[in-house]
């Protein structure tokens, strides 16, 4: 069943599918013009091996939040003998503050579906599946008709692009609003046909995946990236972003901003810099990468967006959003709402996160009401430790990130507004008053 969500026409329009900014003087990788086929011809021209090296130059690392490189999944997935092989685009964008995919998705399929002709040509693959979000319906006629175009011009399908052999298809799966289908395992699980949770990790994916075949899982992006750097050349891609962090990067903007919207940032970009860009309005509480990202406060202004953050005092990995909540908003009804959210998307199979996210919801009433003591907070902090340490999948392991990091960075707020669970009169252990 289709959890009900906004209607298409309200997406459509909305101020925020708008791309409000995109690096100047043609720096653009995503969205500059684009002509389909470019990408694959020069790929089927450089040859498999050569696809990877540009993909390893280029420093293309996965844009689903996790930044593994993608030149080491492509490369691994060739290097098993098993046939057939599957690439996956994984379209699930279920993090709240996330819609950067959806909007590649909308204004430039083309890339995305090109990315995956080029991964299977790279890979040796033969079957291609998107795997596209319950509540992104209303794009199923577009990607179809974007399908047919490229098997209308030969990229899809036997013998693509004249070649002698080089068999690929693409066809599109729904999913059904789970957030969890969006780990790349609960992801499989659920294109099996199974209930979408995640699988104990004896495997990668490019080992075995999807029917245990070899199988390359991708985020939406990557794939646009891979097309964009095979059509430009690594080298050009490489003048985009920082020498140490080349090219660029798609961001979703929502919240106490006035222009909300996608933001194309060349890497290097400031937190600073974006904030201003989107005309952020007294920004007290900025979120990264989702719920399951990182808590920013104006003084982490300066740090930078890179793919692999090795000095978080100066760097920051962005997986795809930045969500501005301003001071007059209620920073524990945020991050109650961010922990309400994971605990109903909890899968529930592994209990430190389906017993995390309900204890840490107990606790953050016991806050609000007043009768919260400082022990509370401490087993709020070590649930946190908990989830994170023995959690089965990212989102247990990420679910207490927001609560951790506010109660870190908030501690003035906290103590100011909810100073009760400082007071020693409440018996740590009395829970008859909670
Ligand atoms: P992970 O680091 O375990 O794996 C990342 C990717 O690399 C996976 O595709 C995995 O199969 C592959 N991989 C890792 N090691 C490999 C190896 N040795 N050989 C071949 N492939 C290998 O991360 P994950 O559990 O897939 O995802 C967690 C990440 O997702 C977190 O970093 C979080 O930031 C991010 N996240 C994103 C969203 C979103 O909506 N985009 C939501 C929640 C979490």
């Amino acid at each position: 069943q289709i959890r009900e969500g906004i209607h298409p026409a309200e997406i459509c329009d909305h101020p925020a599918d708008h791309i409000r900014f995109t690096p100047p003087d043609g720096k653009s990788v995503f969205f500059t013009p684009y002509l389909r086929g470019n990408g694959i011809r020069r790929a089927l021209k450089i040859g498999r091996q050569a696809i990877i090296e540009e993909i390893k130059i280029a420093g293309l690392s996965g844009r689903g939040g996790a930044f593994f490189p993608t030149w080491k999944k492509w490369d691994a997935c060739r290097s098993f003998t098993s046939d057939p092989k599957v690439i996956i685009c994984n379209a699930d964008e279920g993090e709240p503050g996330t819609f950067k995919d959806r909007v590649l998705l909308n204004k430039q399929a083309g890339s995305v579906i090109e990315g995956m002709i080029i991964a299977a040509f790279a890979v040796g693959a033969t079957y291609g599946m998107i795997y596209l979000r319950g509540e992104y319906q209303w794009l199923l006629n577009h990607l179809e008709d974007e399908l047919v175009a490229f098997r209308e011009a030969g990229l899809l399908g036997k013998n693509i692009a004249g070649t002698d052999g080089f068999d690929f298809d693409i066809r599109i799966e729904l999913g059904a609003g789970a957030y969890v289908c969006g780990e790349e395992t609960a992801l499989l699980e659920s294109m099996e046909g199974r209930r979408g949770e995640p699988r104990t990790k004896w495997f990668y994916p490019v080992e075995r995946g999807y029917l245990q075949l070899p199988t390359v899982v991708n985020n939406v992006e990557t794939f646009a990236a891979a097309c964009r750097i095979l059509e430009m050349g690594s080298g050009e891609y490489c003048k985009r972003g920082i020498p140490s962090s080349p090219g660029t990067k798609i961001i979703s903007v929502a919240g106490d901003c006035q222009k909300p919207g996608i933001y194309e940032i060349e890497y290097g970009t400031s937190v600073g810099e974006l904030l201003d860009m989107s005309m952020a309005i007294d920004p007290l509480f900025i979120q990264v990468s989702g719920p399951s990202g990182e808590t920013l406060t104006t003084t982490d202004r300066d740090r930078i967006f890179i793919p692999r953050s090795i000095n978080p005092e100066r760097e920051i990995r962005c997986g795809g959003s930045l969500m501005v909540f301003s001071k007059e908003r209620d920073i524990l009804q945020i991050i109650m709402n961010f922990n309400a959210f994971f605990k109903h998307e909890s899968c529930g199979v592994c209990t430190p996160c389906r017993a995390g996210n309900f204890i840490i919801q107990r606790k953050l009433e016991k806050l609000r009401s007043g009768l919260a003591d400082h022990h509370d907070l401490h087993e709020l902090k070590s649930w946190t430790h908990i989830m994170r340490k023995s959690s089965r999948c990212g989102l247990g392991k990420t679910a207490g990130n927001p609560v951790l990091t506010a109660l870190e960075k908030f501690g003035e707020y906290f103590e100011g507004t909810y100073g009760a669970y400082h007071n020693d009169l409440i018996h740590p252990f009395d829970y008859t008053r909670a």
